[in-house]
């Protein structure tokens, strides 16, 4: 078994600023998390090790689709390993053999998660180094499987490419492509999603008794990349108005990337329970609904079915973004998006607001459709949810 490697320590301050600015020295720890009875292959090529640094939002593309696809494929019966954030044990049990749960500690190194990579030279270095210990299936590999294209013309050649069982192979030059991804076609992709496992009953009954009544989920983004946080003085006026709705708001939220709690609501993460994922979506899966702003962690609420409101860019539904494409994919229940530029919301908080009172009265009743709040483009944007 390999042991977690030393670095040389320079300066470690958690918290401080120049973390985040400069590269984290100190000790990689991970704690190993030991889901089978199966003994540790001492051949590498008899492992396979999956890195899952990713951001929230795209970790649960590779978890429902690429890492189940390849252990039933590529790496059939080999030993399997998942090396991801704390607190993320949960999401790997039924899939691998071993969960590496990085340190707590090590967690301001989620503000260098980019989509599928990380960003962080500690996090790549150590990729590089797990390669003696077996297969390393990292972001790139996560990445093609989600968005390759299909190709018509061969990059090498320009020769016309054919798509072949086990890719997409140029006619001339033999070059081999990935097969097109699971974003070239999410409607057929998403039969073949293999979800969480069920919550257990102790859990769920656990998670009952802590609820308030019509409890209604609330995430706020705190995160130093992208920036997009919306002011503390908009969620307390929320929560406010909430609660005169009847709705008792639950805080939730992961460590290193919240916003300050308002007065008067249930903090779930400052529960010790909240470490554990499972106890999360117990909790989650028994609430009316989850609202958030410009953030993923409708993967929440997508993962237990639960129904959600998310107030997301155009651009990421309709655009350049993918944000969509992931929401198809990682979501079981139904959800409303509420379509609206951040940085012409930050100028109109007021309206931003009652439209999403509005879009919680309307997921009350039933009503998922789409609709646009404070943005620029708003016919051309309507137009597209009709298309839609
Ligand atoms: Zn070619």
């Amino acid at each position: 078994m390999l042991k977690p490697r030393f670095f040389r320590s320079n300066k470690y301050e958690v918290g401080s600023k120049k973390i985040d600015k400069d590269e984290y020295y100190g000790t990689l720890k991970f704690n190993i998390h030991k889901f089978s009875n199966r003994v540790v292959p001492t051949k590498a090529s008899d492992n396979v090790v999956f890195i899952a640094f990713s951001e929230f939002g795209s970790e649960f593309v590779p978890l429902y689709y690429t890492i189940p696809e390849l252990l039933n494929t590529k790496y059939v019966g080999k030993y399997a390993v998942a090396v991801g954030w704390w607190g993320r044990s949960f999401l790997y049990k039924h899939l691998v053999d071993e969960f590496w749960e990085l340190d707590e500690s090590l967690m301001h190194l989620r503000h260098r998660a980019r989509a599928f990579h990380s960003e962080s030279k500690v996090l790549k270095s150590f990729e590089k180094q797990i390669v003696s210990f077996g297969t390393v299936v990292g972001s790139n590999d996560f990445a093609a499987h989600a968005t390759c294209p299909t190709m018509d013309r061969c990059k090498a050649c320009n020769a016309p490419v054919l798509l072949k069982k086990m890719g997409q192979e140029c006619v001339k030059c033999s070059r081999v492509y990935s097969l097109p991804g699971l974003y070239s076609n999410v409607k057929r992709a998403v039969k073949t999603a293999l979800w969480l496992p069920k919550i257990s009953s102790e859990k769920l009954e656990l998670a009952k008794k802590l609820l308030p009544p019509n409890p209604i989920g609330l995430t706020a983004r705190g995160r130093k990349c992208y920036d997009r946080n919306l002011p503390p003085e908009f969620y307390s006026g929320l929560v406010k108005s909430l609660t005169e709705a009847g709705y008792s708001v639950v805080w939730f939220a992961e460590k290193g990337t919240t916003q300050p709690t308002p007065e008067g609501v249930l903090d779930w993460s400052a529960f010790p329970e909240s470490s554990d994922l499972e106890m999360t979506l117990a909790l989650v899966s028994l609430m009316t609904m989850t609202v958030q702003f410009w953030t993923a962690s409708t993967r929440l609420a997508g993962a237990v079915g639960v129904p959600f409101i998310v107030f997301e860019d155009p651009d990421q539904i309709f655009g350049g973004g993918q944000e969509g494409y992931r929401l198809e994919l990682c979501s079981r229940g139904k959800y409303k998006i509420v379509y609206s530029h951040f940085s012409k919301a930050i100028a109109d908080l007021d309206r931003l607001m009652k439209d999403c009172l509005i879009a919680v009265d309307e997921v009350k009743n039933e009503n998922f459709k789409s609709f646009c709040s404070v943005l620029d483009g708003a016919e051309e944007i309507k137009n597209l949810i009709e298309r839609k």
